[in-house]
């Protein structure tokens, strides 16, 4: 945080807080092999009860994606292991 505050003048955060509604779970809701949303605490396929939100081209979007945009998502990577970001 300190190293974006002192070299970068604009960065972003982008957090997971998806929500099932069928079974309350607050996390990160997953994407299947077939590209299809799943909530991973009880299975539930619903899009109409279940809220996901991803930045896609700049955006935060909430209305679900088409199949070649929702493949993207499912192969993005976390970096949370730099340590030179430590310093
Ligand atoms: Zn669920």
């Amino acid at each position: 945080m300190k190293f974006i505050y002192d070299n970068i003048m604009y960065a972003e955060l982008n957090t997971k807080s998806d929500y099932c509604q069928e079974c309350g779970f607050d996390g990160e809701i997953l994407i299947d092999e077939n590209m299809e949303w799943y909530c991973p605490n009880c299975g539930n396929r619903n899009h109409d009860t279940m809220n996901v939100a991803r930045r896609t081209c700049g955006y935060i979007g909430s209305n679900f994606w088409n199949k070649g945009r929702t493949q993207e998502i499912k192969e993005r990577v976390v970096h949370l292991d730099n340590k030179d970001m430590e310093d």
